[in-house]
């Protein structure tokens, strides 16, 4: 299949008039899949209410049946037709956070979207994502639209067009090139159909933010502990990993450094990821600095192309700085952890 490129420029007004838009849109009436940007990641795109379309997403990412998708909405109206009921605490959520890198779980309406998009649940995931282009792209298009991230299930999410070229070039039917996305991680997914909500990913949206809107915010147990069994069914499966083995490691600068001695005398080519900060205390044979330790939003932005760069060299192993669990600590390090198959290297 030939894949259709269009640039845009996000920042003009009136995107929706734009004869890109209008192509991409009527692509997506016709059940073609299509990637835009997001705030967050780029999203692949599919129209939500047919079975044909939304299995077209599963197969252009080889992703796995039973991990349902976020419908991405344009306005508030659409909620209507794809929920049984919108919580109190759901609401106050979506004043708060729409549009937004915040995913809320409803229970869903009977019928209203394809079953492969829910994976046979009883709840459904909707978003309204905070990107020009997505909200031109969906409100064109006039339907609620199905978009997991525009990357090969697996591999790191693609934080430009130039990512979802890389791993989605011929398999989809199009994609919108609105430039460099903002957040670079994947939004919070929040529980809103139980007492206190909970949350089952995290991500743009911290923890601490939400509590402010909502009090008491619960976080599923399998965030915490890798045996349990997580609510999010996405959430079990390996995600983000670059091509060679990445390990966590933790300790003094000197007990790095001397890992990565050892490795090399073994003849290792070892690849580091690190900090603006601290780059220029080590010797590897590749250095990528992901951000600024000082704001982690920049390494939040960084992650995914940093990841993506390393396999663009040759690299036998990667060493990767951890981060505090707190703020937007806490979903990079949800996504280093899940790139890094949970293996530590401590001192
Ligand atoms: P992605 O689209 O790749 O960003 O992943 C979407 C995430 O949302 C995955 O972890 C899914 O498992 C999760 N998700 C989508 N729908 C639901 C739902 N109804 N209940 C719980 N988690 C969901
Ligand atoms: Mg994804």
């Amino acid at each position: 299949m030939e894949t259709k490129y269009w640039l845009v420029d996000k920042d003009v007004d009136s995107l929706a008039t734009y004869p890109q838009i209008k192509e991409a849109a009527a692509l997506l009436r016709e059940n073609q899949v299509v990637a835009f940007p997001t705030e967050t990641v780029y999203g692949l795109g599919a129209n939500a209410t047919s079975e044909e379309a939304s299995s077209k997403i599963f197969a252009a990412k080889g992703r796995p049946a039973d991990n349902p998708l976020i419908v991405h909405i344009a306005d508030r109206e659409q909620l209507d037709d794809l929920t049984a009921s919108i919580p109190e605490q759901a609401e106050r959520l979506m004043e708060a956070f729409w549009p937004g890198p915040l995913t809320i779980i409803f229970m869903k309406k009977d019928q209203a979207l394809a079953r492969q998009v829910t994976a046979g649940l009883e709840t459904v995931a909707v978003r309204m994502p905070d990107h020009p282009v997505a909200l031109a792209v969906i409100s064109e298009a006039g339907l609620p639209i199905a978009a997991p991230s525009a990357n090969r299930s697996g591999k790191p999410s693609p934080t430009s067009a130039k990512h979802v070229q890389a791993d989605l070039d011929g398999l989809i039917a199009g994609i919108v090139d609105g430039g460099e996305t903002g957040v670079g991680l994947e939004s919070t997914v929040i529980d809103c159909t139980g007492k206190i909500p909970v949350i089952l990913r995290p991500g743009g949206v911290t923890k601490e933010e939400l509590e402010q809107v909502v009090g008491e915010v619960g976080l599923d147990p399998a965030l915490k502990d890798e045996l349990e069994k997580p609510k999010s069914p996405g959430m079990k499966y390996q995600h983000y990993a670059p091509d060679a083995p990445m390990y966590l490691v933790e300790g003094s600068r000197e007990w790095i450094q001397e890992l990565i001695h050892q490795q090399r005398k073994l003849g290792k080519k070892v690849g580091l990821l690190t900090t603006e900060e601290q780059m220029s205390f080590y010797q590897a044979d590749v250095i990528l600095p992901c951000g600024s330790e000082s704001k982690l939003e920049t390494v939040a932005r960084s992650l995914y192309e940093v990841l993506r760069a390393f396999n663009e060299s040759d690299v036998d192993m990667i060493l990767s700085e951890t981060f505090p669990y707190e703020g937007v600590g806490s979903a990079i390090m949800n996504r280093l952890e899940k790139a890094a198959g949970h293996r530590w290297l401590r001192e």
